[in-house]
């Protein structure tokens, strides 16, 4: 038997959607995380303090865990209220900005159509070093969509960087190997989040003989070369890249259907899949790294005070496949091993 003692871990990037489902999305996520930072591409955007706040509300009345502190975001658009956003800054009521260009993923087409009809905002965002989180994916029906996202860093975030180098910016979900070099080498404050999902599987687990309608998400999963490049950039517990699981649920029916949603529900066993996956790299010592200290760093925040221990046992960790909220099914992402890593349950 092995056992671990790490930090509490922390989602950079999740999904807690609204309605019923957001109830149990909070108490799954609350239970393994300190924090997270909360994504805003509701129905109605979180595009002002005050839908800021309110969900931020919500989100804590179904906190599992009374010390747990969901990070909202706001949703940037062309026309964004700047006072408010600095005000909901200063209040603690937000903790970052969200930039989705128009139409790259689930809720975005409210997003940015041009990035420098933006700038003035990054540069009061990079003044009061608010946090840009970036979809870096392009919206163009003529770019390939696996080149969505070389073609975003090459066209758009050179360019943001080249004019806000202070700006603090998270490249989020990362899933190529273009990606991870670029950050390694940006001498800016850019630094990447990486799923699980972008670890585990690649596209061919997608789409070869049969498709797999919950393997489907965005940015879309790449080839093994990628993946490769993007496990070696996480256990190696480089300070460029951390955790943020992009948990995003959409349910059977939406995801099983002749034009399925993007994303995969993957909060529930994602520390001990993660655990599995940095034990087989011979890596389990760097776990912490990714999950609960770089992720911090990066914001300039503490890590946090508690930890959490996981045991290695000869037993098999058992995958529940659905959540049910009323009546609606939601499928649980499973990683294509065994895991044998267990979180030690309180005594
Ligand atoms: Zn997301």
């Amino acid at each position: 038997m092995k056992s671990i003692k790490i930090i509490k871990p922390d989602d950079w990037h999740v999904h807690f959607r609204e309605g019923d489902v957001l109830e149990h999305l909070v108490n799954e996520t609350s239970k393994i995380y300190g924090r997270a930072i909360v994504m805003p591409n509701l129905n109605i955007p979180i595009t002002n303090s005050k839908l800021a706040k309110n969900y931020k509300d919500t989100i804590l009345k179904y906190s599992a865990n009374v010390n747990f502190k969901p990070l909202i975001t706001f949703y940037l658009t062309e026309n964004i209220n700047i006072n408010d956003l600095i005000k909901a800054y200063e209040n603690d009521i937000i903790f970052a900005v969200k930039l989705y260009p128009s139409g790259v993923t689930t809720n975005s087409y409210q997003g940015v159509k041009k990035i420098d009809r933006i700038y003035s905002i990054l540069e009061i965002m990079s003044d009061y070093k608010i946090p840009l989180l970036i979809h870096g994916e392009v919206n163009n029906k003529n770019i390939d969509v696996f080149d969505r996202e070389k073609v975003f860093i090459k066209n758009e975030l050179q360019n943001i960087i080249n004019n806000f180098p202070k700006l603090k910016i998270t490249l989020e979900h990362i899933t190529t190997r273009f990606a991870v070099d670029f950050v390694n080498n940006a001498k800016s404050n850019v630094r990447a989040s990486i799923t699980p999902h972008h670890l585990l599987i690649n596209r061919s687990d997608m789409l070869e003989h049969k498709i797999r309608p919950h393997y489907y998400c965005l940015p879309i999963l790449k080839r093994e070369e990628d993946r490769k490049a993007l496990v070696q950039a996480a256990i190696s517990g480089n300070e460029n890249f951390f955790l943020g699981t992009d948990s995003a649920p959409h349910t059977l029916s939406t995801k099983e259907a002749e034009c399925g949603c993007a994303g995969i529900f993957n909060t529930i066993n994602s520390i001990e899949t993660l655990a599995q996956l940095f034990d087989n790299c011979e890596k389990i010592e760097n776990l912490e790294k990714f999950s609960s200290i770089n992720g911090a760093r990066h914001y300039e925040i503490n890590i946090n005070n508690e930890k959490i221990e996981l045991i290695k046992t000869t037993e098999k960790l058992n995958f529940k496949e659905y959540l049910l909220v009323n009546s609606e099914k939601y499928k649980i992402f499973t990683p294509p091993f065994n895991v044998f890593w267990h979180k030690k349950s309180k005594q």
